[in-house]
This record gives C-alpha cells, structure tokens and sequence, in this order.
C-alpha cells in the first residue's frame, strides 16, 4: 500500500510527503493518482481511515505513483490493493489532472465493465462502497475531491466518439500517400492503435480533462477499402474501440450515416454493450454499405468528425466537434 498517515514508513522512495510552492504538502514524490469508478448511476468511494490525511472523509481509491509509473497504470494498482477492483473489469474512460507547483493528482474515470463488487482490502480504507452519484455531495468529502466532483460528474457521463475520414486525413500532408493509398491509410490506423494506449488529447475531442479514450470509427473508401481492423494490441487494461468502416459507395455518405447512427441508435445497457456493437461492426467492416456501427445514442458533443472536407462539415449534424486532420494524423507518430 501507499500509506499517508501523518508518520509514514516509507514502502518505496515516492513514498513520502512533498511540501509545495502552494503552501500545502501532498502525499508522494512523483505525485499521486486515484481511480474513480461508475456503473451508471453510482461511483466507487473510498472512507477513508480516521488517522489517515484529511481522515475520515470520502474520495476516491488512490495513493502515490511509483517512479516511472504512468497515472493509469498506478490509479488501477491503487484500487486494487485499496478496493479489491480487478483492472479487468474496467473500461477506461478518461484523467482529469490537478496541477499544482511542485505535485499534481490524476483521477482516472472508468466505466465498469463487468459487475464490480468493491471492498476495502488494506488498513488505509474504513469502507469501500458503491455510492449513488445523487448522494455524493452529501457526505463529507476529501477536500480535494469535493473540489472537483461537479466537473468529474460531467465528464462520467461522456461517451466520446471519433469519426475519421480517412482519405481527407490521409491527404492532409503532402508526403507521397497518392502512391499507396490502402498502406498510407494502414499506417493512420496504426498510429490511431497506438495512440489509444495513452489516450487522446482532450483538446482534439474538444472535451474536458486531460485524456481520453473514445471509441474511434475509421471510414475508408476507394482504394482503401478492405483495410482490416488492427492488430490486437497487448494492453494491460481496455479501452475505446477502434473500428474499420469500409465505405461502398462515398466516404462522406458513410462519415454522415456513422455520426447520425451515434447520435439516434439507442442500446441499453453499460458501454460494454456499445463496445460489443462496434466490436460486431468491425467484424463485418470488409462489407459494404450497411456497415455503420451501433451504439448507445450518444450526444453531439460527444463526438468528433476528423475532416477539412467542407462538403462534409456542412452536413453534421449541429453540436458535432470537429478535429483538425493534421492532428489526427499525427497521432501516435514521433514528432
Ligand atoms: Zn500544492
């Protein structure tokens, strides 16, 4: 564990207070992170030990990173060992990052995936519980986390969608794709695989927080029809979708018919419900015209159409973000 009682005995050197340019000290070196965990309508809080710091309040399962240890992989490592969650039955959804001077805390967002029955397994927790989100601001919060609950509450809530036009992105720099469409438009799959690992940048979803993790619909047409649906990648949790749409007639036809398909198709149920629908979606991707993917309906803000296509762009419906090309395709590529 990661303990944080006013007498720590240190379990590895991140264990151990730092004392800020803001006045304040926090719990460790190479900051902290902490999961914070819904099944829809409810979250998994944490009552914290009476002797801990800021005792006997609620927040989150979390504690210090170990050095070179990314915010994801320690929040989940945290809720293991504080709240006996699996990291398999989450789903991840998005980190909201406190920045201060010297010290920062990621709260990673996660949807549960599989029924989820949390319980405090170390001296740290008094109890670990399911806790409906209307009741939250009722009890007395962390301070850190009572700060931030109304924004994080939002963005629980989130379900984001990337949409890519593949052929205007591919064709947003000048760098010879006109030669082998089908490999330029395989490697912008690749770079979007690889880039899910980490998360995208809340800014190109126009969205809140720091990083997230959508479900990414890639439609290709033309000669690059038939490109299949990425390698599995080996990851250490699971995360948004990436599907492949091979569109029969017009690319722009089938970018439309996917947002609008997004926004008005409703499956009930949690997002793994949605993951299985764009899972059977890819599966039938090298098909034709019918292969737009289902999912829970969603909200125009939630999704994001990566196209400089004006002709397109005209024809979203209103809300819908938009992505810059560029951006997208240089994603998961060293700058
Ligand atoms: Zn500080």
């Amino acid at each position: 564990m990661t303990s944080s009682s006013d007498l720590p005995t240190p379990g590895h050197p991140s264990d151990a207070w730092v004392h800020c340019a803001c006045g304040e000290r926090h719990w460790g070196t190479h900051g902290a992170a902490g999961l914070l965990l819904t099944d829809g309508g409810r979250v998994v809080l944490q009552h914290r030990a009476a002797w801990s710091h800021h005792g006997d309040t609620w927040g989150v399962p979390g504690g210090a990173l170990l050095p070179g240890e990314g915010a994801p992989a320690g929040a989940l490592r945290e809720a293991r060992e504080e709240a006996g969650i699996d990291a398999g039955a989450v789903r991840l959804l998005a980190t909201s990052v406190l920045q201060h001077p010297d010290w920062s805390y990621t709260t990673l967002l996660a949807t549960a995936g599989a029924p989820v029955r949390p319980r405090a397994t170390d001296p740290e927790s008094v109890e670990v519980a399911w806790v409906a989100c209307d009741d939250v601001a009722g009890l007395p919060l962390h301070p850190g986390f009572g700060l931030a609950w109304p924004q994080l509450r939002d963005m629980l809530v989130r379900r984001p969608l990337l949409v890519v036009d593949a052929a205007n992105v591919v064709g947003s720099v000048p760098d010879g794709w006109w030669r082998d469409r089908r490999a330029a438009t395989a490697r912008l799959r690749d770079g979007l695989a690889d880039a899910l690992a980490d998360g995208l940048d809340a800014d190109l979803l126009g969205l809140p927080g720091q990083r997230w993790w959508p479900d990414v619909v890639l439609v290709v047409e033309g000669a690059a029809r038939g490109v299949p649906a990425p390698d599995e990648r080996t990851r250490p949790w699971r995360a948004g979708s990436l599907t492949v749409v091979s569109a029969a007639g017009s690319g722009d036809d089938a970018v439309v018919r996917v947002v609008e398909e997004a926004l008005s198709v409703s499956v009930a149920g949690s997002g793994d419900a949605v993951e299985e629908a764009l899972s059977a979606s890819a599966a039938r991707s090298g098909d034709a015209d019918d292969a737009a993917p289902v999912g829970a309906a969603r909200r125009p803000a939630d999704v994001t159409v990566a196209t400089a296509d004006r002709g397109l762009l005209a024809r979203l419906p209103p809300g819908v973000g938009t992505a810059s090309p560029r951006a997208v395709r240089g994603l998961g590529r060293p700058a």
